[in-house]
């Protein structure tokens, strides 16, 4: 069955033009995330739902050097989300706090409302312009859908409706991650409108699609049954990082020599980890004397 074959995100119209649509299956990349940070049950839904919404709107970008950024400042115990994909299917990302534990709310499901709390979610879209564009709006629930369902309904005036979600196994593993989002475009009749959202009130979960064998077309095709939906294109997901040790070597020269000066009197290695793969890297007391004398000034 298609939820087998892979991460991928795939793209239709529908509606004689007037609907388009998203969905993805993304499963392993939810579960490379989740065992490059280490994160709980609840850290690993908000993580694994954020970076599937992310996908699925960095495939609407036109160059290949565009990149979507997703980032949540909040006050709940999770402390913080960022997330950053590309059009080809590539994402990484984390949360500031992976051991954030909470009990199961009133649904029995992870409680992501409850880790994220209050807060603000913003969108950076950097494509090629001067300036990135940056849309915030603030979390209406903290369950991520919701939030960016409520984001282009006010920041980019298009409605929408999005499922997102991801369910672990017994083991804390990752069995099923994915999503759909379905957007409206202008001039949109209030009759697809109507017809539209009945049908997505009576689906169920997008976890519970994907744990009965649905891949991303199978969801369209049954949310779209009415609208004759045209599947467009297909994109293999995965998380990514771009990572290098001369890109680590960059930051660490940019904190300053007063400070390498210090960690070079201490003699001892420096590690540094990557914000969003968690890689090491591993700098002895020579390589900071290198790289003091390539790149610093006296
Ligand atoms: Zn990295």
């Amino acid at each position: 069955m298609s939820a087998e074959t892979g991460d991928h995100i795939i793209r239709a119209t529908a509606g004689k033009g007037m609907i388009r649509a998203f969905a993805a299956t993304t499963r392993d990349t939810v579960e490379t995330a989740r065992k490059a940070h280490n994160t709980s049950p609840v850290a690993t839904a908000a993580l694994g739902r954020l970076m599937t919404a992310a996908l699925m709107m960095g495939v609407d970008m036109k160059d290949d050097r565009d990149l979507i950024t997703l980032k949540i400042s909040c006050s709940g115990p999770i402390g913080g989300l960022l997330v950053t994909a590309d059009r080809n299917g590539h994402v990484k990302g984390y949360v500031h706090d992976p051991s954030v534990m909470l009990p199961p709310n009133e649904l029995g499901k992870l409680d992501v409302g409850g880790a994220l709390g209050l807060g603000v979610l913003s969108v950076v879209k950097d494509i090629g312009l001067k300036e990135p564009y940056t849309g915030e709006t603030i979390l209406v629930s903290g369950e991520i859908a919701e939030d960016i369902t409520y984001y282009y309904a006010t920041s980019e005036q298009i409605p929408s409706s999005i499922g997102l979600g991801v369910l672990m196994n017994r083991d804390n593993t990752v069995r099923r991650a994915g999503g759909f989002m379905i957007q409206l475009m202008p001039g949109a009749s209030e009759e697809i409108i109507g017809q539209l959202e009945e049908t997505v009130k009576g689906l169920s979960s997008v976890t519970s699609m994907l744990d009965r064998g649905m891949g991303p077309e199978e969801m369209l095709r049954l949310i779209l049954k009415d609208f004759d939906p045209v599947i467009n294109a297909r994109t293999d997901a995965s998380f990514y990082c771009g990572c290098t040790r001369e890109r680590v070597e960059k930051a660490l020269i940019s904190i300053g020599r007063k400070d390498i000066d210090e960690m070079i009197a201490e003699g001892k290695d420096v590690e540094l980890a990557c914000h969003f793969c968690s890689k090491k890297y591993v700098f002895t007391p020579e390589d900071l004397v290198r790289l003091r004398e390539e790149h610093m000034k006296k």
